[in-house]
């Protein structure tokens, strides 16, 4: 692709890939309905282009953490129905309202928030309970969930509110016969029991993120809420990579070599020389550095494809840059290397990325930083 503006470095998001991905997720979905997640910048991929592709894709709701975000999507023109679910005290819950958000609550000054601020804005705001099953995060746990439901109760009997949703989130979605998976089903529909019985008019029942509407479709109720998988990546990476479900990575990062050099043997490479040349050979310079989003923990093990062949960086990351030694293979200052992408062409994977640094493919591909511009295909 032509490089935007004088970036060295980029990642190219392939919006096809992500409408595909969604596609094969609702065949998981069965008549479920996909939420696309697109918080956390749509995993790193763009908030409003990858959620119009997942729109594209047949997903009919879109999920976020922050309102921020989700006034980002509405910003934009898009109208479909959103969910936003991590909230402190003092978020603008009146231009949610404004904005026909639903309004993940997990806790009663929330409830009564959401409710002051309908009350503010004059109309009934939608608002989805989020009761903890055991997954021991956000969501109401224990006597609290009883106690939430009967003050939504009240507040829809005032008119203020309407319950459009109940929803929880699994521990332990990536180990499906974990003990945990089938015990939070099973307080997840007393849960929806509990709201039956309290008469709100549920549209949507949800509790499984990608690992679970991959691996456990009694799971889906009404909707799924997938996002690592919408973006291509396995969010079970022992059971198997993307193709194993017909999925296709989105990203792509990649970078144009800046400096080409033949160094004798023993030169020390990078800050620290934590790499020393084994043997006379050609290092090149690869403007792509923590700044970037590349973790340090890459340093001597992340992998790059360049020229066709897989290296690995050479000593440290920097902040802007790292060096690859690649031997005697004959590379020109503006070749492109490639960090991670879909694997199709032999380059290395977030997945790789992940595994070479200790972490998962989620904050590989969350972490690339602003300053690479994204690039669409
Ligand atoms: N639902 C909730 C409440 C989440 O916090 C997340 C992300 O962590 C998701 C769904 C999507 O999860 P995944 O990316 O594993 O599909």
């Amino acid at each position: 692709p032509t490089l935007p503006g004088d970036a060295p470095c980029r990642v190219t998001v392939d919006l096809d890939a992500i409408s595909h991905n969604v596609e094969v997720l609702q065949r998981y979905a069965g008549d479920a309905a996909v939420m696309a997640v697109v918080k956390g910048d749509a995993y790193g991929h763009g908030l409003v282009p990858s959620a119009r592709a997942a729109l594209r894709g047949g997903a009919h709701w879109l999920g976020v953490a922050q309102l921020q975000e989700a006034f980002a999507l509405r910003s934009a023109g898009i109208t479909a129905p959103v969910l936003s679910w991590l909230h402190a005290p003092g978020v603008d819950f009146a231009a949610a309202v404004r904005q026909r958000i639903d309004i993940g609550v997990p806790a009663i000054w929330e409830l009564d928030a959401v409710a002051a601020a309908a009350r503010e804005v004059g109309e009934t705001a939608r608002v989805q309970l989020k009761v903890d099953t055991g997954l021991g995060r956000n969501g109401a746990y224990g006597a609290d969930w009883p106690a939430l439901v009967e003050a939504a109760a009240r507040h829809v009997a005032d008119g203020t509110l309407t319950v459009t949703g109940v929803f929880t989130h699994f521990a332990f979605a990536d180990a499906p016969h974990h003990p945990t998976v089938q015990a939070q089903q099973v307080k997840f529909a007393d849960a929806v029991h509990d709201c039956e019985r309290a008469g709100f008019a549920l549209e949507v029942r949800h509790m499984s993120n990608s690992a679970a509407t991959l691996t456990t479709p009694r799971a889906a109720y009404d909707m799924v809420r997938p996002g690592l998988a919408v973006y291509g990546l396995s969010p079970v990476p022992d059971i198997g990579g993307p193709s194993r479900f017909d999925l296709v990575p989105a990203m792509q990062v990649s970078a144009n070599i800046t400096v080409v050099k033949r160094v004798p043997k023993g030169q020390g490479v990078s800050y620290g020389h934590t790499y020393v040349t084994p043997r006379e050979t050609t290092l090149i310079d690869v403007p792509c550095g923590y700044a970037d989003g590349v973790p340090r923990s890459g340093s001597s093990v992340g992998p790059v494809l360049v020229g066709g062949q897989r290296h690995t960086v050479a000593g440290r990351v920097c902040m802007d840059q790292f060096v690859v030694d690649v031997g005697d293979l004959t590379v020109q200052a503006g070749d492109e290397v490639v960090l991670f992408g879909s694997g199709a062409h032999g380059e290395p994977t977030a997945q790789d990325w992940a595994e070479a640094t200790g972490t998962i493919s989620y904050e590989i591909v969350t972490r690339m930083s602003s300053r690479l511009p994204r690039v669409y295909l």
